[in-house]
């Protein structure tokens, strides 16, 4: 028999504060994934409550009258999500309902959350029944019209902190916010897993010095987080990238060095080996399925060339 729902914002506050402590000390994979199957091993006051539900992708843990978690689905490349959970016209995350009933518990759950301030857990899948988790969150709206709810990526989303949000200054600073909590760090986890923590272009595999370039910047409007837009480049190469040094022939991936730059006669082992070594030389791609877009890859190579 399921226990009794216990309304109690300071209890449900509690065991919150207990699942995240515990989801920190959980141990992840080099990328910071969990796997589904660990999560359901949290127990609070002697009673297990899974932070992941099996099937739902809202969790309402047994005897609460809230949501505490709600997780995304790995969508493989060139697969197409189940739903979009897409950015609004203000900057903020927006979350779908589950199905289009308001009313459903899993919604209501959500909802009670809201009204009662509490914060929430975000499993973003990253692969496979693997998850990358973002807490707390919190959900700041609702908007049955829309069947979705208004997030708040961190508590400087929050509207105590925010005020409305009206200007284009506003909606881009919280654009700004909602990339660097949400999308970012899975963007950057999942280029890195694909490209197995190895520069694309000269193969250094030293972690601290290895970053996720974006291919389409996320400034423009096809700059999206996903790792067909994305490379695994050290430090000194995602610069090169940025600033066209180097660029990538987005038909058969061979690296072409800047010409003011190959032809520097000054002979640092860095501009020798680190640059003009690369001319002429193959993007190490991962496997197939997470290869760039070459589509994205001529944008950008028409970028640097000017045209
Ligand atoms: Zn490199």
């Amino acid at each position: 028999m399921a226990p009794a729902v216990r309304i109690d914002p300071d209890y449900d506050r509690e065991m919150r504060d207990a699942a995240m402590d515990w989801l920190t000390d959980l141990p992840k994979t080099e990328d910071g994934w969990v796997k589904q199957r660990q999560l359901e091993d949290f127990e609070f006051n002697g009673v297990r409550l899974p932070l992941m539900d099996r099937q739902a992708g809202i969790r309402k843990p047994a005897g609460f009258d809230t949501a505490l978690s709600m997780r995304t689905v790995y969508t493989p490349a060139g697969k197409k999500p189940p739903y979009k959970d897409a950015l609004g016209d203000d900057g903020l995350q927006r979350y779908n309902y589950r199905g289009e009933d308001p009313e459903h518990p899993d919604n209501v759950g959500l909802r009670n959350a809201y009204k009662r301030e509490l914060p929430l857990i975000w499993f973003l899948g990253a692969a496979d029944a693997f998850y990358l988790p973002r807490y707390p969150i919190w959900i700041i709206g609702d908007e049955p019209e829309k069947l979705q709810f208004v997030i708040a990526a961190s508590e400087e989303q929050k509207p105590e902190n925010t005020g409305p949000i009206t200007t284009p200054t506003q909606r881009r600073t919280q654009e700004r916010v909602t990339k660097l909590r949400l999308h970012q760090p899975l963007f950057r986890t999942r280029v890195l897993h694909a490209y197995k923590h190895r520069c694309a272009m000269c193969g250094l595999g030293y972690k601290s010095l290895i970053e996720a370039a974006h291919i389409i910047p996320d400034s423009e409007p096809d700059g999206h987080p996903e790792v067909w837009n994305g490379l695994a480049l050290c430090k000194l190469h995602h610069g090169a990238y940025d600033s066209g040094i180097i660029r990538i022939h987005p038909e058969n991936f061979v690296l072409e060095v800047r010409e003011d730059v190959r032809i520097d006669r000054s002979a640092e082992p860095m501009l020798v080996h680190g640059l003009q070594g690369l001319h002429g030389k193959r993007l190490r791609l991962p496997h197939p399925s997470h290869h760039p877009d070459k589509n994205a890859l001529l944008w950008r190579y028409n970028k640097v060339r000017g045209t």
